[in-house]
Parts: C-alpha cells; sequence; structure tokens
C-alpha cells in the first residue's frame, strides 16, 4: 500500500451558521477550520466569526454564495436582504443575468469584491453560479470568473467552486467540467464540489457511486477536491478520492437548488449525536443510554468531551463533538480507502454502511472502465 502524501491541506472544515462565533471561542483543535457564509458575517454583525477565527488562529474560508444572487429579484428584494447587505451584493447589478457579467467592468468589479471579503481566507474563490448543463450560459461565466481572480488578485491562493445540480451530476456532467476546469486552474489547485441535495439514506448506491466518480473525475485532473455539504456519504467520498471535506456542524445540512425556502418544515432541526463508527445521528437519550453501557462514547476527547450528557443549554459541546467524530471518521477512511473501506462496510449490521461500500465498489469498477 502506498504511503500517503504529506498532508497539506485540511481534511475537515466546519461550517458555521449564524452567530457561531462561541463554536470558534470554544474551539480547541476540534476541526482542521471553519467555513464562514459572507451574509451570515456581514452588517448587521460585522466580520465577528472572521474575527474570531482570526483571534483564535483558526483557518478558515469564506463561502460567497455568489450562486445565490441571480434568485434576487432586485435590489430591494425583502426576501434575500442578506445577499444584498454583503459588499459582493453591493458590487451587482440586480437582477443579475449571465449577459450581465459578460461586460468586463460588471465582472471585475464582482470579482474585486469577492478577492476582498476572502482576504486571509485559505482559498481565494472566484464567483461562482449554479451550472446545470455544459451549454449552461453560468458555466462560461464560472471560468471567465476564474480568469478575471487570477488577474485581479495574483497573490491570493484561487480555487475555484463548482456547484452542480444533483439531476446534472447524476447524468455524468461533473466528468466534463474537469476538462474544463483544468484548463482554467493551476495543477493541484483546490476545488470544492457542492451537489445539491445530495443526502445518505436519500440517494440510491448507484447515485453515489456517480458522485464518487465525479469526485475522481475532478482528482485525475490533478485538482484536490473537497466535498462539500455531502452528509454523511463525505466519508466515502474521502476514500473515493477528496482530499477533505466540509459539513455543517449539525451534520445533516445538504446544499439546497435554490436559495427560495419552500420546505413546509421547520428548518430547526434537532440536534442529534454524531457517532463515527456507525457513521449516523443517534437521538441524544439513546446516546446517553448507550454511552452508559459503553457502547457509544467520544474517542476523540473520552475524557473532555462531555457530549453525550450535554444537556440544550450545552448543545455546543454536541456540535463540537460532531466536528471532531466526523474528522475521525474522514481519517480512518482517509487511511483505509476504499477497498479497506468495503471490506469494512460490506457486511456491517447498518444498512447504509453496506450501501456505502456497494457504491464505493461501483465506483471502483466504473473507473477501471473508463
Ligand atoms: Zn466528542
Amino acid at each position: 500500500m502506498a504511503l500517503l502524501p504529506d498532508r497539506t491541506e485540511p481534511l475537515f472544515l466546519t461550517r458555521l451558521e449564524h452567530n457561531e462565533h462561541k463554536f470558534i471561542e470554544r474551539c480547541d483543535g476540534d476541526t482542521d477550520g471553519v467555513v464562514i457564509n459572507l451574509r451570515f458575517d456581514s452588517p448587521p454583525k460585522h466580520g465577528r466569526l472572521k474575527r474570531a477565527a482570526i483571534e483564535k488562529r483558526l483557518p478558515f474560508l469564506v463561502d460567497i454564495e455568489t450562486w445565490r444572487l441571480p434568485f434576487l429579484t432586485g435590489p430591494e428584494d425583502e426576501e434575500f436582504l442578506g445577499d444584498i447587505e454583503t459588499p459582493i451584493g453591493n458590487a451587482t447589478p440586480l437582477p443579475l443575468r449571465p449577459e450581465s457579467l459578460k461586460d468586463s467592468a460588471v465582472l471585475a468589479g464582482l470579482v474585486r469584491a469577492a478577492a476582498q471579503v476572502q482576504v486571509g481566507a485559505l482559498y481565494t474563490f472566484a464567483p461562482y453560479f449554479l451550472v446545470a448543463s455544459l451549454d449552461d450560459p453560468w458555466l462560461e461565466i464560472n471560468l471567465l470568473a476564474l480568469a478575471e481572480m487570477r488577474r485581479i488578485a495574483p497573490r491570493q491562493p484561487l480555487a475555484a467552486w463548482l456547484y452542480v445540480d444533483f439531476e446534472a451530476m447524476s447524468k455524468g456532467l461533473v466528468p466534463h467540467l474537469a476538462e474544463r476546469y483544468r484548463r482554467e486552474l493551476p495543477l493541484g489547485s483546490v476545488i470544492v464540489l457542492t451537489v445539491s441535495d445530495i443526502r445518505a439514506g436519500e440517494r440510491t448506491p448507484e447515485e453515489i457511486a456517480t458522485y464518487l466518480r465525479a469526485i475522481d473525475s475532478l482528482r485525475v485532473s490533478g485538482l484536490h477536491v473537497i466535498a462539500d455539504r455531502a452528509s454523511e456519504i463525505s466519508v466515502a467520498a474521502i476514500a473515493g478520492g477528496a482530499a477533505g471535506c466540509m459539513l455543517g456542524n449539525r451534520i445533516y445540512r445538504t446544499a439546497p437548488a435554490s436559495p427560495i425556502w419552500d420546505n413546509p418544515f421547520n428548518p430547526a432541526i434537532k440536534l442529534r449525536y454524531f457517532d463515527g463508527e456507525g457513521v449516523r445521528k443517534v437521538d441524544r437519550e439513546t446516546a446517553k443510554a448507550r454511552g452508559k453501557r459503553g457502547k457509544l462514547g467520544c474517542r476523540h476527547a473520552p475524557q473532555d468531551c462531555g457530549a453525550i450528557n450535554a444537556d440544550k443549554r450545552h448543545n455546543i459541546l454536541v456540535r463540537l463533538h460532531a466536528s471532531h467524530e466526523m474528522r475521525d471518521a474522514l481519517r480512518r477512511a482517509e487511511r483505509l480507502g476504499g477497498v479497506g473501506l468495503q471490506r469494512l462496510w460490506g457486511e456491517a449490521s447498518l444498512k447504509q454502511l453496506r450501501e456505502f461500500a456497494q457504491a464505493l465498489a461501483l465506483a471502483e469498477a466504473r473507473s477501471q472502465e473508463a
């Protein structure tokens, strides 16, 4: 077996939500870094999350979420005030159409705003928009924005963000995009892959295998892939060739295909205990009972984690626990690789793990065919 390469990129980045400076303040080696959504950290909060990360010397990324801008009706759109109030929102003519960004002065204004808000971050992402096909006019804009970022901010570490619609991904779009992006990016660059609505338990092994192949196509193009919001599938993604992943610290967050909230359910979903070995969330009462019997606990910091007994007032512990437990699961996936995980999960009692093993086997078979 080949030795692991020296790790220079973070393996696990925790995506923060609104007002989570407390997470950063309490963080003590629980995660490799955090992802800050620009709209969560713009007025009226004025960069509190970013300041906390800098003070703590915690590596961070800024998710500029420019893919949301085409959904805004105009500068008065009350649904999207958070997006409009960012420096990027200010630099964008609304409503935004791909044609508006073909004007090089408009594109340069947007790219410059994006560069400025990412100063100090691990990577600098060019503005990015959701891509649904090879003929999607936003694809061309994404590539133009990358070239422009390279020109405007040559000293910032350029990275690409690829946001793909699930249907398009499942029809095999990403390997074609890999070729296009490879031409715009220096070898070894970081690329974040977001696929909308990819969530364990809702996707078949075939669909997960297609997702793993998508990651592999970017990897063989010489890019470091960070899998974004792929729920527990992220663990399989690391074994399948991703260099890292980023996930909400409530673990189950997925990426939507549209920023317009049309879900009748309350977005505040109950926090559960994350079990890295089973790669699943466990109801907190169940986790507590299993913990007492010595069947479940924290391997990362057994003495001082405390998450298993945390009540609602200490939800922050459950979130920190989710981060370091997830990272442990990812480290194991990296160590074992696809073949090792198939062996470990092939006969597992949890259906989800058997399905991940199946997906890894399918992806590998398809990779050999290609
Ligand atoms: Zn823990």
